[in-house]
């Protein structure tokens, strides 16, 4: 068997383009452009090169965007005053601040301090609560990005095993979520998987994997899951980002898995695309919701 390849570049233009509309339509009817403030501290070139192409996916749809930096000596103290300005802008409909933050900036402190009304990313507590219980403002980028994939795809998800390797605050633990609610939030498809989290301390991990009708791998560990972990037909979702010798890999070897899976996603040009696209439909979102 070979996989179908569940092309993140395709589904994310498709959504780029329904939103051209969509923010037409909200500046018409409200005379202003949804607006998104990126902040940006220090000079990591990993981060310049992710907020540029949100900058750029902004100006494809019509959301106007603002680049706000601060030096990488900037202080905790610093980025908590430029954030609180930002709340209190009402040009500003939704706050990014590109993570990873440099060391000695309390990056708890600066995200629980963006208001929960912009906080496009979902990651302000409050949110992560309204998610929990199946009643959110707006939903995490990457987790949102796998189901669309997912969904466009109309590879069902209801009544599946799901299991995700990984459970981060960003990636595992909302996709876990999202995977089990019982609801459709937001248009998404209502998920009804049943969810297995793995983890480092996972024994066995190759036990669950292969037991899994979808996996995510979501670990940060380049081409860490192998054609040995996977059965036959499983539909693989590869959320992994590694910078490596030979370009940017997955979590998944690629190679090996596409030959047994059903479907499986590239990278690079799978759900990192989604996550791009899912910020701009958050940030339309924000906007509505502050109207
Ligand atoms: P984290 O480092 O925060 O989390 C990695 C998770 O993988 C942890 O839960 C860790 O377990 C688990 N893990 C590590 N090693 C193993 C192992 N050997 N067996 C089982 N589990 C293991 O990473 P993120 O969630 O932020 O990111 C994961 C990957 O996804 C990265 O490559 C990142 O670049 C990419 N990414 C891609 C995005 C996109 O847009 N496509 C967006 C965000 C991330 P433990 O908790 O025990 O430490």
């Amino acid at each position: 068997m070979t996989a179908t390849i569940l092309d993140g570049k395709k589904i994310a233009a498709d959504i780029l383009n329904e939103l051209v509309d969509e923010v037409a339509d909200f500046i018409q009817n409200n005379g202003t452009a949804p607006t998104l403030a990126a902040v940006l501290v220090g000079e990591d070139p990993a981060s310049e090169v992710y907020v540029r192409n949100k900058r750029k996916a902004c100006e494809q749809v019509g959301i106007d965007s603002r680049l706000l930096r601060l030096p990488a000596t900037a202080s905790t103290d610093d980025l908590l005053e430029l954030v609180a300005k930002l709340n209190k802008d009402h040009e500003v409909h939704g706050i990014l601040v590109q993570l990873p933050l440099p060391d000695g900036i309390d990056s708890k402190r600066i995200l629980d301090a963006i208001s929960p009304w912009k906080d496009v990313d979902v990651f302000h507590p409050e949110n992560v609560g309204r998610l929990c219980q199946d009643r959110p403002r707006m939903l995490p980028c990457t987790p949102h990005g796998v189901l669309q994939i997912l969904d466009r795809y109309r590879i069902p998800v209801q009544g599946k095993h799901v299991v995700i390797v990984g459970r981060s605050d960003i990636v595992g633990k909302p996709l876990a979520m999202l995977m089990m609610q019982r609801h459709s939030p937001l248009g998404s498809q209502a998920a009804n998987a049943t969810v297995t989290v793995c983890h480092s301390h996972t024994p066995d991990l190759m036990v669950h994997t292969r037991g899994a009708d979808i996996l995510v791998a979501a670990i940060g560990k380049p081409k860490y899951i192998t054609a040995q972990m996977v059965k036959p037909g499983t539909v693989v979702v590869d959320v992994g980002i590694n910078r490596t010798e030979a370009g940017i890999v997955g979590d998944v070897d690629f190679d090996q898995v596409r030959e047994i899976a059903s479907a499986i996603t590239p990278v690079p040009g799978g759900v990192g695309r989604l996550t791009v696209a899912m910020l701009m439909r958050n940030t339309l979102l924000a906007a509505q919701n502050q109207l």
